[in-house]
C-alpha cells in the first residue's frame, strides 16, 4: 500500500449530507427535514423502500439490507464494502470530492490534539454520528456550503485513453428508434464482454468532446434484483458533465434544452435541437456553471412527466438561475421528451 493522505473521518461525516450526496448521483428524495424516502439504489426499487433519518444521518432499506450512515451510503454507491478498510478509504476520497473540498481540508483532526495515529481510525467501521454533535455543527453549514458554487475549476474527470468494441445493431436500441446508423454516429451499442457485459454503453464527453466515461445501460427492461439500471464507473463525477454539451455547444445557438436522460437528448439532438442530459434529475451547481461556460444564455428544462422530474425541476430552476434564464415546461404525466410529439417538439426549433 503506498502513502496515503490521514484523513479525518469524523470530520468528513460531520460535513457531509444526505442532500447534497442524493443529489450527487442523481437520487431524488421526498421532501422533510427529518425524515427522507427514497428508491433504494442498492436493489431495484420501485416504491421508495429507503429510508433517511437527516437527524441522525443513517439510512436503512426496507427492502435489502442496506443501512449505515451517509459515508457508508457514498461507500456502497461506488461498490465499495463498507467494512472493508481499503473501500471506506476510497469511499471517504469519493465523498470528499462530492462536497468539492479536498483530502488536505480533512486532514487534522480539527478539535483533537496533532499527533493522533491514524490506525485505529481508518480500520474503524465508519459509525454513526450521535445527534447532538451533529447539532452542535450546524450553525457552520451555510459557510461550507458557499465552497459548492466554486467547486468545478479544481475538479475533473480523467480523459478516458480507450475505446470500446460496440454492436451498433441491437433490439433494444431499435426499440427506441435508434438505427444502426444512428448509433454508430453517436458512438454507442451493446458491449459483448467487460464490465459493460450485456449493457448498452453509451460515451460521455466533456465540454472538449474529449471522452471521459462509459455508462452501461442494462439492455433488457426486465432487470434482475440488485442490477442496477445504469452502471456508472467507480471514480466517474457525474455532476461534473452534461451528455451530449460537446455536439450541442457544435449548434451555435444561445438557448439549451435540458433533459434527464440519453434517450431524450439524443432524438432531440437528431431533430436539431441544441440538448443536454443531466443523467439524472437534478442539475449540479458545475452543470449549471458549465451551460454558462458553453456559451448558452438561456436554458429549458424539459423533465420528464413524473413526480421525480417534477420534484427536480423546482431546485433545478432555483440552482440554474444563478447563471442563466431558465424556464421550464411540463411534459403530460408519463411523457418523456423522447416520447413526446414531433409537434410539440417543433417549438424548439
Ligand atoms: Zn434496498
Amino acid at each position: 500500500m503506498t502513502q496515503k493522505q490521514w484523513i479525518e473521518f469524523a470530520a468528513l461525516r460531520e460535513e457531509l449530507d444526505f442532500p447534497t450526496v442524493l443529489q450527487h448521483y442523481g437520487l431524488t428524495h421526498s421532501e422533510g427535514k427529518t425524515q427522507l424516502k427514497i428508491n433504494c439504489p442498492f436493489h431495484e426499487d420501485h416504491s421508495p423502500s429507503c429510508s433517511i433519518n437527516m437527524t441522525r444521518g443513517i439510512f436503512k432499506c426496507f427492502g435489502c439490507a442496506a443501512k449505515g450512515n451517509v459515508l457508508e451510503f457514498v461507500i456502497q454507491m461506488e461498490g465499495g464494502n463498507p467494512e472493508d478498510r481499503e473501500d471506506i478509504y476510497k469511499g471517504a476520497l469519493t465523498a470528499i470530492e462530492i462536497l468539492g473540498r479536498t483530502p488536505e481540508d480533512f486532514a487534522k483532526p480539527s478539535s483533537n490534539p496533532k499527533g493522533k495515529k491514524p490506525a485505529h481510525k481508518a480500520s474503524g467501521k465508519a459509525d454513526t454520528k450521535p445527534s447532538k454533535q451533529r447539532d452542535a455543527k450546524t450553525a457552520d453549514k451555510p459557510a461550507q456550503r458557499a465552497s459548492d458554487d466554486a467547486e468545478s475549476p479544481a475538479k475533473k474527470n480523467a480523459v478516458l485513453d480507450l475505446q470500446l468494441d460496440l454492436e451498433h445493431e441491437h433490439p433494444f436500441l431499435i426499440e427506441r428508434g435508434i438505427e444502426p446508423d444512428m448509433a454508430e454516429r453517436y458512438g454507442l451499442g451493446f458491449c459483448a464482454g467487460g464490465i459493460m457485459k450485456g449493457r448498452i454503453a453509451i460515451p460521455i464527453h466533456n465540454q472538449l468532446g474529449e471522452l471521459v466515461a462509459y455508462v452501461g445501460r442494462y439492455a433488457n427492461e426486465h432487470i434482475p434484483d440488485k442490477v442496477d439500471r445504469y452502471r456508472f464507473p467507480k471514480r466517474f463525477l457525474k455532476s461534473l458533465e452534461l451528455y451530449n454539451i460537446h455536439r450541442a455547444m457544435t449548434l451555435e445557438k444561445r438557448y439549451l434544452v435540458l433533459v434527464e436522460g440519453y434517450w431524450s437528448a439524443i432524438r432531440l439532438h437528431d431533430a436539431g435541437i441544441p440538448v443536454v442530459a443531466l443523467m439524472g434529475t437534478s442539475v449540479s451547481h458545475a452543470q449549471a456553471q458549465l451551460v454558462r461556460e458553453a456559451g448558452f444564455k438561456f436554458i429549458t428544462q424539459l423533465l420528464d412527466g413524473d413526480d421525480p422530474g417534477r420534484a427536480a425541476a423546482k431546485e433545478n430552476a432555483h440552482i440554474l438561475a444563478k447563471h442563466v434564464y431558465v424556464r421550464t415546461l411540463e411534459l403530460p404525466d408519463g411523457e418523456k421528451p423522447d416520447t413526446v410529439s414531433e409537434d410539440f417538439l417543433k417549438q424548439f426549433g
